[in-house]
Formats: C-alpha cells, sequence, structure tokens
C-alpha cells in the first residue's frame, strides 16, 4: 500500500519545468511552488518549534536585516531583469538558533536559519551577507525543490507522500530534515550538486553586492571556512559545502561583476 501510494505521488507530481531566471536554465522539478511551500513552511515551524531559537539581540536583529535586505535586492535585480512577482509565494524569514554546529540552511520558500555557531566564522554583518547571499540563492533558483527531485526514490517518496497527504509520519519528517541538514539524529544530509553550489555562490554574491555589502568578503569568508575545516572534525556546513581554492578562486574571480552590476543599482560603496 505504501509502495503504491509513492508510486502514485511521483505519478502525480512529474513533470514541472521550469526556467531559473539567474541562470537562464530550464530545470526539472517534480514539485511547484505551490505544492512544495507549505510542506516546506510546516516543516519550518517545527524545526523552531524544537529549537531555542534567539529573539531580541543584536545578532538575532542582525540576522533579520541582512536577510530583507539581501532578499530585497533579489526583489530588485528579479523585477529589473524581466521578472517581476517571481517571489509572490515566498514567505521569507530569517532566524538565529542557539546551537553550537556551525551552521545555516534554506528551505523552499524563503525560510532561512543561521545557527550561532557559524557566527564566529562569519564575523561581520558581511561574512553573514555571504552565508546569507549563499542561502537565499539556494531558495531563489529552487534548488530544495530539484534537491527533492533529485533525491533517492524513497526521499522522493517520503516527502511526496507527505506533500500529498499532509502526512506527518516520522519517515516524512525526517526527509525533510536531512534535505535540509537539519538535526543530528539523521545520519548524513544530501548534499547540494557541485553545479547548484556554484550557482548559489554565482548568484549569491551579486545580490550582496546590490544589498551593499562589499563582494569581495566573499573569498574570505570561504577562507575562513576553510581553515576551520582544517581542525579534525569538519562542520556540519562544510559536509555540504566544501571550501576549496577553487571555490575560493571564482569568488574572487565574481566579485568584479558583482560590484558592476550593484553599480546598476545605484550601489557605488559596500559595507566592508
Ligand atoms: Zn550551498
Amino acid at each position: 500500500m505504501r509502495r503504491y501510494i509513492i508510486l502514485f505521488s511521483l505519478f502525480f507530481f512529474v513533470f514541472s519545468c521550469k526556467t531559473n531566471p539567474f541562470t537562464g536554465k530550464k530545470t526539472l522539478n517534480f514539485v511547484n511552488n505551490s505544492t512544495l511551500f507549505p510542506s516546506s513552511f510546516e516543516a519550518y515551524n517545527q524545526v523552531l518549534g524544537e529549537s531555542k531559537v534567539i529573539k531580541g539581540t543584536s545578532d538575532a536583529q542582525m540576522i533579520t536585516r541582512v536577510g530583507q535586505r539581501i532578499a530585497s535586492a533579489a526583489e530588485k535585480w528579479l523585477t529589473a531583469n524581466g521578472y517581476p512577482g517571481y517571489l509572490k509565494d515566498y514567505r521569507w524569514e530569517y532566524n538565529l538558533i542557539d546551537s553550537d554546529q556551525v551552521n545555516a540552511w534554506a528551505m523552499p520558500g524563503g525560510k532561512i536559519a543561521f545557527y550561532t555557531g557559524i557566527l564566529p566564522i562569519t564575523q561581520t554583518e558581511t561574512g553573514v551577507a555571504v552565508v546569507m547571499g549563499h542561502e537565499v540563492a539556494h531558495a531563489l533558483a529552487d534548488h530544495g525543490a530539484q534537491r527533492q527531485s533529485a533525491g533517492t526514490l524513497q526521499q522522493v517518496g517520503a516527502v511526496g507522500v507527505a506533500v500529498a497527504t499532509g502526512n506527518k509520519s516520522p519517515e516524512a519528517q525526517q526527509a525533510w530534515m536531512q534535505a535540509y541538514g537539519i538535526g543530528t539524529t539523521v545520519g548524513g544530509m544530501l548534499p547540494f550538486s557541485r553545479s547548484h553550489e556554484s550557482e548559489a555562490d554565482a548568484i549569491g554574491i551579486q545580490i550582496m553586492a546590490i544589498a551593499g555589502y562589499n563582494p569581495y568578503e566573499a573569498a574570505e569568508l570561504w577562507k575562513r571556512m576553510k581553515a576551520k575545516s582544517g581542525g579534525q572534525a569538519p562542520p556540519e556546513f562544510l559536509s555540504t559545502h566544501p571550501s576549496n581554492d577553487t571555490r575560493i578562486n571564482k569568488l574572487t574571480a565574481l566579485a568584479p561583476g558583482a560590484v558592476e552590476e550593484a553599480k546598476k543599482f545605484g550601489v557605488t560603496s559596500f559595507k566592508k
């Protein structure tokens, strides 16, 4: 019976093809926003409910401020490039969670979380903007939906069942957590593909610059990540976001273009 439901769900969600406005590439999604987002929002609220969410501190305010600036930069970029209304189903939210894990993640529809454990590496508001730009970019480019599309049959099936029936089974919940790298009880998380990581870096550095943050700081942030991973146990974020010289060099090479892009929006000086 369960197998039947999974197959039915898969059949039900094939195949919506969508153009990514940032890359111009067609992407294959099993699930569309109107189906995916409500489940995403619910899973996000569940994570918040089970976490210690920090409210009202200067760090928490900074996370919200940076998130809002970057999402609004993304909106400007989308509107200027012929995609007004692209974000109409998004419900942006940026929360700081008290946890030693060096991690940050985004769920579909603009639900972002930072863990306090990543703040010693981001160091400055601009450092937060680098990670925020990257995470917002994953959300903008629908990588979450594609990640689920590309997941194993079991994972896609569990998410599909959850989406189709509102099923809150532990398996369905686990599939969400695993897909987004949340929780330590789940063994391993699904990494984004290398091309998703490059896309998120390339989009992220542009929107951080349009938001007024110095894009040259992107490479600096990843250098600090790399130094951190030199220790014994790589932080959670780094197991899905390997920081290497290629990534750092690419970001250095992308910075001048991001400065130029920001100019188009009247942004000529940057917060360091
Ligand atoms: Zn990423």
